[in-house]
């Protein structure tokens, strides 16, 4: 942890993903033997912040865990990579759980039982209003109730990332303080549908159309192809390096996380992103969400 560098503040998730392997899946009311589980960390909002806290950032994590066993799994690499964690609230039943199936033919079933995230309130939020307030950089998604994720986002006088992955219904008012807004292709139709934007058939005229509709900027990953960044100014395509890529399991989370260190440290969004989009090539490289993040002297694959 940096602690004299800006404050990035995290609101979001925090999980435990339950990751089994088998053959395939099973039917309704049948049973299969799985080969192997895997016990990680995860939730998008604690990814990012782990992400964040690895590449230096100054991170405070806003969020809840429940009172079971869990709870610690879910803060273990927080806790490691220095996030400060005095915003999280343990609160009474389950911490959030993600139950990941991931068969040989490559297809992923996920269940997510959202457990203590739902506990991650706007009254949470404003409990820590002066620390938000505070941060160079606030960095949202949608795994927590969209009025917290709204109440975050207001109380930001920083730099405001929403990650709106999931894409759940944000007030339009609240959704256009995202400066940038992060989605991939999918999510960026979602949006754009959600703001009564124009008709837009590839993925340049969504960041187009969404930038239409008021947004002051906005970056669309694109996987192996890299991201798309636009803050008004016409739309740069910054290619990904090319890598072997062997789990792509938070490479989003990698980047998001990667972009908040940039913009907190004062750098421009263009070159934000392409720091970002090295850090998203080097975590599909390796297995995992989190255990598949660099630390600041790690080597970075290259830009293609
Ligand atoms: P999401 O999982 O949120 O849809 P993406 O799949 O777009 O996110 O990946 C996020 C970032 O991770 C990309 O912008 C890119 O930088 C990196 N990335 C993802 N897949 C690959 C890949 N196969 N090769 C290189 N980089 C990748």
């Amino acid at each position: 942890m940096n602690t004299g560098s800006p404050r990035i503040v995290v609101v979001g998730s925090i999980n435990v993903d339950l990751v089994v392997t088998l053959e395939r899946h099973p039917r309704p009311g049948e049973t299969v033997r799985g080969r192997s589980l895997t016990v990680l960390p995860g939730g998008k909002g604690a990814n990012q912040a782990v992400a964040a806290a690895l590449l230096g950032g100054h991170v405070t994590m806003i969020g809840a865990v429940g009172s079971d066993e869990y709870a610690d799994t879910g803060l273990s690499m927080l806790t490691s990579a220095g996030v400060d964690l005095r915003a999280v609230r343990r609160s009474p039943g389950t911490t959030g759980i993600a139950i990941v199936e991931v068969s040989d033919d490559g297809e992923n079933t996920i269940v997510v039982v959202p457990g203590a995230n739902a506990e991650a309130t706007p009254a949470l939020v404003d409990s820590a209003a002066e620390t938000i307030a505070d941060a160079a950089v606030v960095v949202a998604q949608g795994e927590v109730p969209a009025d917290t994720t709204e109440a975050a986002m207001r109380l930001g006088s920083g730099r405001v990332i929403l990650n709106l992955a999931p894409v759940i219904h944000l007030n339009r008012e609240a959704l256009l303080l995202a400066d940038p807004l992060v989605v991939n292709e999918h999510e960026g139709a979602l949006v754009l549908a959600q703001l009564g934007g124009r008709e837009a058939s590839d993925e340049q005229s969504v960041v187009e159309a969404l930038l239409e509709c008021g947004l002051a900027s906005v970056v669309m990953t694109l996987g192996a192809a890299g991201a798309l960044v636009s803050d008004g100014g016409g739309i740069i395509a910054v290619p990904a390096p090319r890598v072997d890529a062997v789990d792509s399991t938070g490479a989003g989370d990698a980047f998001v996380g990667a972009l908040a260190v940039r913009l907190a440290e004062g750098s421009g969004l263009e070159d934000s992103v392409r720091f970002a989009v090295q850090v998203g090539a080097y975590a599909v490289q390796h297995a995992g969400a989190q255990p598949s993040y660099p630390a600041l002297d790690d080597d970075l694959p290259l830009q293609a």
